[in-house]
């Protein structure tokens, strides 16, 4: 297993979004029905995709789709390719979606697909054919009215492409709305690429100013450097004018105290499949990387990174949560006792689901905008969505994380009271 997600296998990730969701729930005294609704996916499906390999052998994969809640509109959500995924796992990611689509205003549930396997480890036709298998098993409860899947970690925009291809060979209809992160040429959006790591720069600027940090004169560390971690570096350098003084993948980290250059980080990872080697810079592990002496600190890669061990290590002001779940409930509470400010997750990554929103407003009129008018519309978005939950915090008195889930579960809940469900 690798550094970035060595405390995964530590805690139940279902457990912890319930841990949290009742924290809040505490907070505002929630009415039991609707917190007992919440607490709970409505729908999953577990499949098993048999997909003929390379070599004539036909391997069985596995397979999941939650669809958690979808009172305030279709399931939203990606779905990951990992070789730890669990059907908690995709439970906890499901959850966490729909407090991201309320917490951030658009009007989509949230849902989280998963399979079981290492793409690491297989060609690209094989990866086609997973593709494939997993649409012709869970196609049947998708659709651009029912659960619209997106990227996430180790699937991409090619993947999108082929799942998008085979729902409308099945379904015998154009329906580009299926699916978001697609390739620009198949209906994808202009600024969906970098939109992950843009909206938490927008949630960063945003702490900056509340907390009177100048970010021209800070360090940033980034965990992590796949599509959320190497925009991060490339875009918390060009348009917040952070130092990136660190990065890391699974294979390891790198510090430079003078500055890294991300573009050229980029590059070096493409070239050589890691940074690690860098020119000029010194080794460092995943777990240093946490502990450094910077003033923002970006976990973008899997959950459970930052614990009770590490938490009282962290020197960080800002944390941006680019990860789905990396901090414990634990670690919270110790970063919060600190006055560390941690931007939560589903806000700070709101960025990618809010942009495949557009996507998919796009795809249904197809119209198609500029990058400009999504750059401009998801800093709207993520501005007011920062702006909403800052002034949860500060009204109850509680962290940002508590404070976010405080907004999304009474969005949540208002459209299952008008709805009748609760
Ligand atoms: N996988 C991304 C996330 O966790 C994007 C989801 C989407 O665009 O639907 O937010």
């Amino acid at each position: 297993m690798s550094n970035c997600s060595s405390g995964a296998a530590q805690a139940n990730p279902f457990a912890i979004a319930q841990a949290q969701l009742d924290k809040a729930a505490a907070k505002i005294g929630l009415d039991p029905s609707v917190h007992a609704v919440l607490r709970e996916p409505m729908r999953e499906l577990h499949v098993s995709l048999p997909v003929r390999m390379d070599d004539g052998t036909v391997r069985v994969f596995k397979g999941f789709r939650v669809q958690y809640n979808d009172a305030r509109g279709p399931n939203k959500g990606g779905i990951r390719f990992h070789p730890d995924e669990t059907i908690d796992t995709v439970r906890a990611l499901a959850a966490w979606m729909t407090w991201k689509c309320a917490v951030v205003d658009i009007p989509l549930g949230g849902g989280k697909g998963g399979v079981v396997c290492n793409p690491k480890e297989m060609s690209e036709a094989e990866l086609e054919r997973l593709s494939r298998a997993y649409i012709d098993q869970v196609g049947r409860i998708l659709g651009p009215e029912k659960d619209i899947p997106a990227p996430d970690v180790y699937t991409t925009p090619q993947i999108m492409a082929w799942m998008m291809d085979e729902y409308c060979k099945i379904t015998g209809y154009h329906a580009p709305g299926v699916i978001t992160g697609k390739p620009l040429a198949v209906g994808g959006s202009e600024g969906r690429g970098d939109a992950t790591a843009r909206g938490g720069a927008y949630t960063v600027r945003e702490a900056a100013k509340h907390l009177g940090i100048d970010l021209t004169k800070s360090t940033c560390a980034i965990q992590g450097f796949g599509n959320a971690g190497q925009y991060a570096a490339l875009l918390f350098s060009s348009l917040l004018g952070c130092k990136i003084v660190a990065v890391s993948d699974t294979k390891g980290g790198i510090y430079d105290a003078s500055g890294l250059d991300p573009q050229k980080v980029v590059e070096h990872k493409q070239a050589t499949g890691s940074v690690v080697g860098f020119p000029g810079a010194r080794q460092i592990s995943n777990e240093e990387l946490l502990e450094l002496e910077v003033d923002v600190l970006v976990p973008a890669a899997l959950e459970g990174v930052i614990t009770e061990h590490n938490a009282p290590n962290i020197k960080a002001k800002i944390i941006c949560e680019l990860a789905n779940g990396p901090t414990t409930p634990e670690a919270d509470e110790i970063l919060y006792q600190r006055g560390v400010f941690v931007i939560p997750d589903f806000l700070a990554n709101a960025g990618g689901v809010t942009v495949s929103y557009f996507e998919w407003v796009q795809n249904l009129m197809n119209y198609y905008w500029e990058e400009e008018e999504v750059h401009a519309k998801l800093d709207k978005k993520m501005t007011k969505a920062f702006a909403d939950v800052l002034s949860a915090s500060l009204e109850h008195k509680v962290d940002m994380r508590t404070a976010a889930y405080i907004v999304a579960i009474q969005r949540v809940a208002e459209a299952m009271k008008l709805r009748g469900w609760v």
